[in-house]
């Protein structure tokens, strides 16, 4: 059973439903990410699991019993904020040590937990240090150590590293994820990157405006999205307009086979990191190269197919990539490349999700 839940909870400022309905649990030693836009309810459910807003409708319960009558400051729960809101006054080691002191530690119990703290955030040494003197790294280090300190029964983070550079981010999020996982802190952490929620991540939850989107393990998330606005916020851009009839799903550039039992209007999703280029099966599409763009790892081509655009990824690598102007055959395997949403935008439970 999850040891903290959240229980259909409803949140409307004025006339917006910032939270409509939502449910789900975090298991004990678990690290689940919030993930989703700006504006879709992360910080609100936060502050609502911290005891800092009330909901309008709904629970938030700690081993099935309710906290609608615990106050913040006794959830006993850890909270750290993107601006890390340290202390500028005061040193690292007084910075680290205010929830304990707060808590009422003894000096001594201070002080052993405070050096834990600093030997497990790699700042050993750090303790006399200014906060003003130290670079943003260090201070999310603080602030993840100070948030640490109590040994909050639920850490929450809201999107700890957005203020950081992109190699600083990488570093700390796999400090951060050594750190939750050798502690086995049951956390909550907030943002919009889904690289970082999956890099991080036990399970995530996908929300869209105020509601649960998808809830799971980042791996099935990223090989099944539920619907196209996961499949869209995961980065897939292939989504299509199209009519199943017949075993098959018609769009406006070409026939695709359909999966098991679907008629009427449907979403497909063609995946761009599933093509072959030339001919190495039965399915095939043909267009003429209109953008090639470099990404690091991959190399992304823009087809065109009757006036609609398709992306392909491949390999930057990989020696045979066309180029822009060529007359192209991608191959592809229906069950590894294409995925269908009904009308309702429910994914159709086909022969496509194969893959492991
Ligand atoms: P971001 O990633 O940009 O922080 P978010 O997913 O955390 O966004 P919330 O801050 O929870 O989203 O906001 C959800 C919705 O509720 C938004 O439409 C927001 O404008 C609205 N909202 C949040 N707090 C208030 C408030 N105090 N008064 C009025 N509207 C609010």
């Amino acid at each position: 059973m999850a040891i903290i839940s959240v229980h259909n909870i409803h949140k409307t400022f004025e006339k917006t439903c910032a939270l409509c309905g939502v449910t789900f649990g975090i298991n004990a030693g678990e690290i689940v990410a919030l993930l989703g836009p700006s504006g879709c309810g992360k910080s609100t459910l936060l502050d609502i699991i911290a005891g800092l807003q009330a909901p309008d409708q709904g629970e938030v319960r700690w081993q099935g019993k309710s906290l609608g009558n615990t106050p913040a400051h006794q959830r006993n729960f850890g909270l750290m904020f993107q601006n890390y809101a340290l202390f500028p006054h005061k040193n690292v080691f007084s910075n680290i040590a205010f929830g304990l002191q707060m808590a009422k530690a003894t000096p001594d119990k201070i002080q052993t937990r405070v050096n834990e703290l600093l030997a497990l955030t790699g700042l050993d040494g750090y303790a006399r240090r200014n906060i003003a003197t130290l670079s943003g790294g260090e201070q999310q280090r603080v602030a993840l150590a100070r948030s640490l300190a109590p040994t909050p029964r639920l850490l929450m983070l809201d999107e700890p590293l957005g203020s950081l550079d992109r190699t600083l981010r990488e570093q700390l999020l796999g400090e951060l994820k050594h750190i939750l996982r050798k502690t086995r802190q049951t956390t909550l952490y907030v943002t919009h990157d889904q690289e970082e929620a999956f890099a991080l991540a036990n399970r995530v939850v996908i929300m869209q405006k105020g509601q649960v989107a998808q809830i799971g393990e980042p791996e099935t998330i990223y090989r099944q999205p539920d619907s196209p606005f996961v499949a869209r916020f995961l980065g897939f851009d292939n989504l299509y307009a199209a009519r199943a009839r017949g075993g098959v799903i018609q769009t406006e550039f070409g026939k695709f086979p359909a999966p098991g039992q679907i008629e009427g209007k449907v979403t497909l999703l063609i995946r761009s990191d599933r093509f072959e280029i030339g001919i190495s099966g039965p399915h095939q599409l043909r267009g003429r190269v209109t953008g090639r763009s470099f990404r690091g790892s991959v190399c992304r081509l823009e087809l065109t197919i009757h006036e609609t655009t398709l992306h392909a990824d491949f390999p930057s690598q990989q020696g045979n990539i066309p180029l822009i102007g060529e007359n192209i055959i991608l191959s592809y395997a229906p069950g590894e490349s294409l995925q269908v949403f009904d009308d309702e935008h429910n994914a159709i439970d086909n022969h496509h999700q194969t893959r492991p």
